[in-house]
């Protein structure tokens, strides 16, 4: 579409490492099928949506921007590393975990 109104380059930037694990918070991912990062690379991203480049901010950049403790932060869905045990994925999603007793 903006190429078509005119657009000569388009350079995408998310403020946002990529997203790459389901969130089990209350975020409703429910599989990581779901998220386009983790099924394509971010070059592959950027042939999908047809633009000249497109680049995320790093996780480093995020903790940095938010300033506060990395150890104070929950990354999962960005680094894969939860902060409590997670069902399995046939179990995902937010009404499972409201069902089970798991969600915080
Ligand atoms: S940072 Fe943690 S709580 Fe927030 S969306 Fe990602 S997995 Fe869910």
């Amino acid at each position: 579409m903006l190429r078509r109104t005119g657009a000569r380059e388009i350079h995408v930037r998310v403020s946002s490492p990529p997203i790459l694990n389901a969130c089990y918070y209350g975020i409703d991912t429910s599989s990581r099928g779901e998220l386009v990062a983790s099924r394509l690379s971010v070059e592959e991203i950027r042939a999908s949506i047809e633009a000249d480049s497109l680049g995320y901010l790093s996780i480093n950049g995020l903790i940095e921007a938010l300033g506060l403790p990395r150890q104070d932060l929950c990354l999962a869905c960005l680094d894969g590393r939860y902060p409590t045990e997670t069902p399995t994925e046939a179990m995902a999603g937010r009404h499972a975990l409201e069902t089970s007793g798991l969600a915080p």
